[in-house]
């Protein structure tokens, strides 16, 4: 079977290497086609860093093994990895935590084994930004019904094939009760599916404190993109560093494995790259093809390596360097003593598509409009900003005004400070037209410079849209 791998920049060929050298000694019946992906594509020209042979590699095998690729910060091409993600619709990016006896780990954990699933493809990484004002950038968060459902679906999955006894949703549905609270409706709704597994949830924040305090208090944890970005990085503090955070982005038709860190510019080429966290990659995609006996092997080869490899030569001396090559011998010579399974058949099919599946929930019995948010540029102080807006036509009633989500207008406090982009809703009882609302902007831009606008919408009698801090 044939797999496309891209050994990605940085220490990413290093540690490729490494992997492929350790799979080869397990004779792992797989072929690979090595497709450039990354950094390279970029700079011959292609802004998304996927070659066409890539994604025609891609598109065929189903699986891609990554290295990692580069992304520049604030500027410059959007990061590849997160386009791959994207565009192949790998839409829940499980990461296992699992503590080595040798590695040491910060606050001392032994024994831990965590599942965490990060949804992949919405919340704040569909990097939707404006600059609304000069001093104003925003950026859309999606989360959606459709999105929550496969990924809380696949976490379930893989918590009842890991025989574990709960999940927990991770949230921050008590500030964010839109986005994160449809994240979390939705996970209630796929829990009622599995009743043998418990189900229940945690505010972020608290979660970051209780995996430092005691991390095996959690089993299988789900998480949206951003959050879910941010905690495992956490998570992977606690068994060692990133250099032990593999991960698998699942999707429905191609799957991408690849190690949670990054370039590490700062050591390639130096033979300290850490091959640990793409090689136990290697074995979650091993796993994921059938290949069961295999990825137990080389995990019996990399845990005695491992613990040999941190293992003080004589008491009290330093444990020596980590070394790319020293790795990649002792795992060869693991593999050399242990029993290497002869058959062992993938029996993965790729699901092909030809064209985008629509993923649309039955629809609402009812939907509302209500009136619009209109969003505006204007340096003028909040009592301003209302007397002008309160003189314009347009139909709607102003209720509200607010400056960075906080009422500045009817009720508001001296101590708001505001920048140049406010908020003016508009509404009225009863059904409102879209013809209304297209002419009450067209009110407001008579006035004011427009920077965007959004519908009010009541959905089987809910109201679809918050209120401003402060707004009572
Ligand atoms: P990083 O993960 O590359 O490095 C953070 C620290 O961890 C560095 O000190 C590095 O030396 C060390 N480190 C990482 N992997 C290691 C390994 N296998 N062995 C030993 N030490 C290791 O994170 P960064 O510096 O924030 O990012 C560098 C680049 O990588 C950026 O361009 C970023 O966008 C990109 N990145 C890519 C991915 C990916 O491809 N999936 C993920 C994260 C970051």
């Amino acid at each position: 079977m044939k797999i496309t791998v891209a050994q990605g920049d940085g220490i990413g060929p290093e540690v490729m290497r490494a992997v492929l050298n350790i799979f080869d000694k397990a004779q792992v019946p797989l072929e690979y086609e090595q497709v450039q992906m990354g950094k390279e594509v970029v700079l011959a020209g292609d802004r998304t860093g996927i070659s066409e042979s890539a994604r025609h590699s891609v598109e065929s095998t189903g699986i891609l093994f990554k290295g990692p690729m580069e992304t520049p910060k604030g500027g410059g091409y959007k990061s590849v990895n997160v386009t791959a993600r994207k565009i192949w619709g790998t839409f829940a990016n499980k990461r296992v935590y699992r503590t080595f006896h040798g590695v040491p780990t910060p606050t001392g954990v032994s024994g831990l084994d965590l599942t965490m699933v990060r949804e992949n493809i919405e919340d704040t990484y569909g990097a939707i930004e404006h600059m609304q004002t000069h001093d104003v950038a925003q950026c859309r968060r999606f989360i959606t019904r459709p999105g929550s459902d496969q990924v809380h679906r696949y976490t379930f999955e893989v918590a009842a094939r890991k025989g574990a006894r709960r999940v927990t949703c991770a949230h921050k549905a008590n500030i964010m009760k839109m986005t994160d609270g449809l994240f979390l409706e939705t996970f209630y709704d796929v829990a009622k599916d599995y009743p043998e597994i418990e189900a229940d949830d945690v505010i972020v924040d608290a979660l970051a404190m209780r995996l430092v305090l005691d991390p095996s208090e959690f089993e299988v944890v789900v998480l949206p993109n951003l959050q879910g970005d941010i905690i495992t990085d956490l998570a992977a503090g606690l068994v060692g560093g990133l250099a032990y955070a593999p991960s698998a982005n699942i999707g429905d038709g191609i799957c991408i494995f690849e190690a949670v860190h990054g370039t590490a510019p700062d050591i390639v080429g130096t033979d300290a790259a850490n091959p640990t966290a793409l090689l136990l990659s290697g074995t979650m995609m091993l796993r994921h093809l059938g290949l069961v006996t295999h990825a137990s092997v080389i995990e019996k080869a990399l845990e005695q390596t491992l613990r040999a490899m941190h293992k003080r030569p004589d008491l009290g001396q330093p444990i020596p360097l980590f070394r790319t090559s020293v790795f990649t011998e002792r795992m060869l010579d693991a593999l050399e003593g242990l029993h290497i399974p002869q058959e062992q058949l993938p029996r993965l099919e790729v699901r092909r598509r030809t064209e985008p599946m629509m993923r649309v929930t039955p629809a609402p019995e009812s939907t509302l409009l209500r009136g619009v948010d209109v969003f505006l540029e204007s340096g003028l102080p909040p009592k301003r900003v209302e007397a002008e807006l309160a003189e314009l036509g347009g139909g709607l009633e102003l209720t509200m005004i607010s400056n960075r989500g906080t009422q500045v207008s009817p009720v508001s406090s001296a101590y708001t400070d505001c920048v140049n982009h406010y908020r003016a809703r508009f509404e009225r009882e009863g059904r409102v037209s879209q013809h209304e609302i297209v002419s009450q902007l067209a009110a407001v831009g008579e006035r004011f410079r427009l920077c965007g606008a959004e519908w009010l919408r009541e959905i089987d009698g809910a109201q679809g849209y918050s209120l401003a801090q402060g707004q009572g």
